[in-house]
C-alpha cells in the first residue's frame, strides 16, 4: 500500500498542469470532464488517422469480444490474425510476404533488428552485426529502439545501457554528404542493416526529405547486401500522402515496420513484415535458426479485428481522396501562416505540416515549446511542438471548421510570443 492516498500519475512528458482529463471521443473532438470540445489536431500521438472511436472499427471491436478475447500465439491462431495477415500481404509491395505481429511501435522496431542480426547469424556471416542509423532519427523508447534513435534528453540518462550504432548525417538540401557516408559504412562489411524513418522525421523535428533520396540510400544498400528497413510507424497508412511512403521513392525495403494506424489508432498493435530471404533463413528444420521472440499479447484477437476494420476502411472508402483533400487544405494553412516573419522553415509531407518558430532554438524542453502547448490547450486545440517546431497531423476526417481553428490558435500563439 502506498503511504500516500493521493493517486499520483508518473506521467510520461509530464510538463504542464492542469493535466486534462477525457471522458470520450468523437472522429477530431475530444471531450474533456470540465465540458471542453478540444480539436486533436496530432491525431493522439499520429495514431488515430480515421478519426477517434470509428464506428466501423469500433463494431469490429465489438462484435470480437464476443467471440475471442486473447489466445497464445505461439503455435495456436486465431481468425482475425489470419485474415489481418493475409490481407497486410495483400495491400504492401510485393515481396513482404511474412507477417510478425507484436504490439507497439517500438517492438516492431526491435523485432526488425534481431531479423536483420538473426539472418547473418544464421547464415553464418555473425560479423554483419552493426546497424546504421540516421542522424534526428526516433524509433521509440525501449533500450534497442533508444540505441538506434538520435541521442538527447530523453534517453541521456540510460546512456550506459544503449548499444553502439553508425550514423549517416540527416540529408539536408545537399544529400551527398549522406551518400558517401552510408557508401563508407556500408563497404566495411560488418553492417547488418540501415534502417530510416521515410521521408518524414517525426519526433526528431518533423524533418523531410524527398523521395529520390529515399530511393538511393535503398540502392546504396542493395549493392552492399545491407538490409534495409524501413520504419514507417509514423509514416504508414497514408499519412505522407501515399499508404507508404517508400511507394512514392518505388521501394520495397527488406523489413517493413507498421503500429500507430495499424487499427486507425484503436487498439495497441504492430507488425514487422519481412521478405522471403528473412523468413527462409530463421525457419529451416533446424530449431535453433528459430526466431525466438514472444510476448503475451502479440497478435491480441481484438486488436487484430480492429486491424481488420482499417484496412476494410481502406479498401472500401475513399482514403485517398480524402489524404489528398486534407493535403491541400493544410498546405493552404500553412502558405498563409508563411507569410509571417516568425515562421521559418514551412515544410509539408502528405497530412503534415510544420514550421520552425523564428527565435533561437533553444532546444527540447525549451520554454516556447510548453507555452505554445499550453496557449493552443487555451484555445481548444490539441498541439505539442517539438522545440520550436510547431505541426499538425490531424486525423483524415478533420472538417474544415476544425481546420481553421488549428489556423487560429497557431497565428495566436505566435502573437502570444511576441507579446
Ligand atoms: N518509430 C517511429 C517512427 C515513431 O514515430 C514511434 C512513436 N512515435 C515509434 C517508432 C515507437 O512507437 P511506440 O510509441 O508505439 O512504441
Amino acid at each position: 500500500m502506498s503511504s500516500s492516498p493521493v493517486w499520483h500519475p508518473f506521467h510520461q512528458h509530464g510538463l504542464g498542469e492542469p493535466i486534462p482529463l477525457v471522458e470520450r471521443a468523437e472522429g477530431t473532438t475530444l471531450y474533456t470532464a470540465d465540458g471542453r470540445r478540444v480539436v486533436d489536431a496530432i491525431s493522439s500521438w499520429w495514431v488515430t488517422t480515421h478519426g477517434h472511436n470509428h464506428p466501423r472499427i469500433m463494431k469490429a471491436i465489438r462484435a470480437q469480444t464476443e467471440k475471442l478475447d486473447q489466445l497464445i500465439f505461439a503455435g495456436w491462431t486465431h481468425e482475425p490474425a489470419e485474415t489481418l495477415a493475409r490481407g497486410l500481404v495483400d495491400m504492401m509491395p510485393d515481396g513482404l510476404g511474412h507477417v510478425f505481429f507484436s504490439d507497439s511501435g517500438s517492438t516492431c522496431v526491435e523485432v526488425a533488428l534481431k531479423m536483420a542480426l538473426g539472418t547473418f547469424y544464421n547464415r553464418g556471416e555473425d560479423k554483419r552485426s552493426r546497424i546504421l542509423v540516421m542522424e534526428h532519427s526516433y524509433h521509440g523508447d525501449t533500450i534497442g529502439a533508444m540505441s538506434i534513435g538520435a541521442r538527447g534528453v530523453f534517453n541521456r540518462a540510460y546512456a550506459p545501457l544503449l548499444f553502439d550504432v553508425g550514423t549517416v548525417p540527416f540529408p539536408a538540401a545537399e544529400p551527398q554528404p549522406t551518400y558517401d557516408a552510408l557508401e563508407a559504412a556500408c563497404a566495411v562489411g560488418d553492417v547488418a542493416a540501415f534502417i530510416v524513418e521515410p521521408l518524414l522525421l517525426g519526433a526528431g523535428g518533423m524533418l523531410t526529405y524527398p523521395p529520390a533520396v529515399l530511393a538511393e540510400l535503398h540502392a546504396i544498400c542493395a549493392r552492399h547486401g545491407v538490409f534495409f528497413i524501413a520504419d514507417e510507424v509514423m509514416t504508414g497508412w497514408g499519412r505522407t500522402g501515399t499508404l507508404l511512403a517508400c511507394e512514392q521513392a518505388g521501394i520495397t525495403p527488406d523489413i517493413l515496420c507498421l503500429a500507430k494506424g495499424l487499427t486507425g489508432g484503436s487498439m495497441p498493435l504492430a507488425v514487422t513484415l519481412a521478405s522471403d530471404e528473412i523468413y527462409d533463413a530463421h525457419y529451416s528444420t533446424d530449431r535453433a535458426k528459430m526466431f525466438f521472440h514472444s510476448s503475451s499479447y502479440t497478435a491480441n484477437p481484438i486488436a487484430c479485428a480492429a486491424a481488420c476494420a482499417n484496412l476494410a476502411i481502406w479498401r472500401e472508402e475513399d482514403v485517398p481522396g480524402r489524404i489528398v483533400s486534407l493535403s491541400a487544405k493544410l498546405g493552404s494553412l500553412l502558405e498563409s501562416l508563411s507569410t509571417r516573419d516568425d515562421v521559418t522553415n514551412p515544410r509539408q509531407c502528405g497530412t503534415m505540416i510544420a514550421f520552425d518558430v523564428a527565435v533561437p532554438d533553444q532546444g527540447y524542453l525549451a520554454e516556447i515549446g510548453p507555452r505554445l502547448r499550453d496557449h493552443f490547450y487555451g484555445q481548444d486545440v490539441l498541439l505539442r511542438p517539438l522545440g520550436n517546431t510547431v505541426y499538425a497531423m490531424p486525423p483524415y476526417c478533420i472538417e474544415d471548421a476544425d481546420i481553421a481553428r488549428i489556423a487560429d490558435a497557431m497565428a495566436s500563439g505566435l502573437d502570444m510570443l511576441r507579446a
